[in-house]
């Protein structure tokens, strides 16, 4: 049998990164991508323990798995991620044909740990240190990145990627498993990421997006006395020739410091956009998410980036029905939203998760359908917003980068079955520097240009147009022309809000 490995990612972006990163390190010992986990050797799955709903996902498609793997003992099956952190040799007892468990902290050891496995027949776990078993030096060493291993082929598009610039969170949220498996906060060292941002600029890339659960907290500490925050990496990072974007979540609503805002307004090549999840608009349910902030703080920090950058636009995420949360703590969330001129927000029906202050020691105690109708209520007021800023913007001529095939198109290519020509006239999208989402007539050659857009329609999630001009037509060769073809074809890389599907690092 060849080697082939199959990978199914659920969660955030740090989830889509590390596949990224496990794929790399496994295509070096000759491993290549199957399609399905039928014809692979090697099948996995990168977890994701924020929601329930992606915890139940995985447990099922164990279960249909189970048969598969009886029949084929020399296959290894592994749970990689955030859940492998959380629920440990529980996953054994629960699906015991698995036969690798490793957290998000040990993934450079996936290659080892499958021959482990094959060698001996027996599971093979590798997993960081709890936030209470060790000093904090010991638990931090027990979460290795390992970052500069990229592979551009299981990127979204080759000419967009993640870069890691802090791991971990200190934060505590009451509601988080976070900090517990990706452990405490590091930030990664400048000269790291700009020879990371320079090797993926090297491979095609022209828009990073700068990882971190609080990002706005980097601080790296150079042990000299030096110091370096968020905004003096990105002036350092704006340098790279070749980088026209640069974008960063998800930010912490207490570390939204004047120079920050003021950089991401003066940098040209900054994406002029910052998602700051409020996640209520009441004190009384922020105290007991301990989030640390105020609603008056919250609304001061939104009310300086207006100051400061009016340009930009801003995102938020809401959790609807946390343990305690009444009709008139709900309703202070709503209008948190028809005053803030959010972009749009993120909305998630809270689900307590096991290993949380909130798990202890709160009742999840607003019924599932009033979650439902709250989360429904809040995205009603969120997209009359949206459509409102959204209108602003016909008459307009946009720049967007030009990312692939759109939602429809991409419809149309399953329901086909065939990936349309090069030059074939299709409808593509791609995203301002606004970070709002356009859907103009196109033809697949343009993934990876800069285009201009004279906008002629709006609903409350995308921009529509007509192509005024292109820039810079494709840079990409004939090899990742096809591969961004066939990856716009089989992701969408611009979720919109009523997706809701793909979830952001929490901040
Ligand atoms: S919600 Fe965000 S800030 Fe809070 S603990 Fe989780 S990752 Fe940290």
């Amino acid at each position: 049998m060849t080697r082939k490995v199959y990978i199914e990612t659920v969660g955030c972006q740090m989830n889509v990164l590390d596949s990224e990163l496990v794929i790399g390190s496994l295509r070096k010992e000759g491993y290549s991508l199957a399609e399905t986990a039928f014809e692979a050797e090697v099948i996995l799955f990168n977890t994701c323990s924020v929601r329930a709903h992606a915890e139940d996902k995985i447990y099922s498609a164990l279960g249909r798995l189970r048969e598969h793997m009886n029949e084929h003992p020399e296959k290894v099956l592994g749970i990689l991620g955030c859940m492998a952190q959380k629920d440990q040799d529980k996953i054994l007892k629960r699906a015991p044909h698995v036969d690798l468990v490793c957290g998000p902290g040990q993934l450079e050891r996936v290659p080892e740990l499958i021959e482990a496995a094959k060698a001996s027949g027996r599971p093979q776990m590798a997993l960081s240190l709890g936030r209470k078993e060790a000093t904090r030096h010991d638990v931090e060493a027990s979460f290795i990145s390992y970052d500069p291993i990229r592979d551009a082929s299981m990127r979204p598009t080759p000419f967009q990627a993640y870069l890691r610039i802090q791991i971990g969170c200190d934060k505590f949220c009451t509601y988080c498993v976070v900090p517990s498996t990706r452990g405490p906060e590091q930030s990664r060292s400048p000269e790291h990421i700009l020879s990371e941002a320079n090797q993926l600029v090297d491979q095609g890339c022209r828009e990073i997006t700068l990882l971190g659960q609080t990002v706005n907290s980097y601080r790296f500490d150079h042990g000299d006395g030096r110091k370096t925050c968020l905004s003096d990496l990105l002036i350092r990072l704006s340098g790279i020739n070749g980088l026209d974007r640069i974008r960063f979540v998800t930010n912490y609503p207490l570390d939204m410091t004047n120079d920050l805002i003021d950089a991401v307004r003066d940098l040209p090549k900054m994406v002029k956009y910052f998602h700051v999840p409020a996640q209520s608009g009441c004190d009384e349910v922020l105290l007991r998410m301990k989030r640390q902030y105020t609603i008056s703080q919250y609304d001061e920090m939104r009310q300086r980036i207006r100051d400061r950058a009016p340009e930009a636009s801003v995102s938020s995420d809401f959790i609807v029905g946390f343990s305690g949360e009444t009709e008139e703590s709900f309703q202070k969330s709503v209008d948190i939203v028809n005053r803030s001129a959010f972009k749009n927000s993120y909305i998630f029906k809270y689900s307590p998760r096991e290993g949380t202050r909130a798990f202890d020691k709160y009742v999840d105690d607003v019924p599932e359908e009033v979650k439902k109708r709250r989360n429904n209520d809040l995205l009603v007021a969120q997209n009359q917003q949206s459509l409102f800023l959204h209108r602003h913007w016909i008459g307009k001529e946009v720049e967007v980068l030009v990312e692939g095939l759109s939602l429809t198109t991409q419809r149309e290519v399953k329901r086909l079955g065939f990936l349309p020509h090069a030059d074939s006239p299709v409808q593509m999208t791609g995203r301002t520097m606004h970070d709002l989402i356009v859907v103009f007539d196109g033809m697949p050659r343009l993934a990876g240009s800069m285009a201009k857009v004279h906008i002629t329609d709006t609903t409350a999630f995308t921009l529509f147009g007509q192509i005024a001009t292109v820039e810079n037509q494709t840079t990409l060769n004939e090899k990742q022309m096809a591969q961004a073809r066939h990856a716009a074809a089989r992701f969408n890389p611009s979720p919109t809000p009523k997706e809701g599907n793909i979830s952001l690092p929490m901040a």
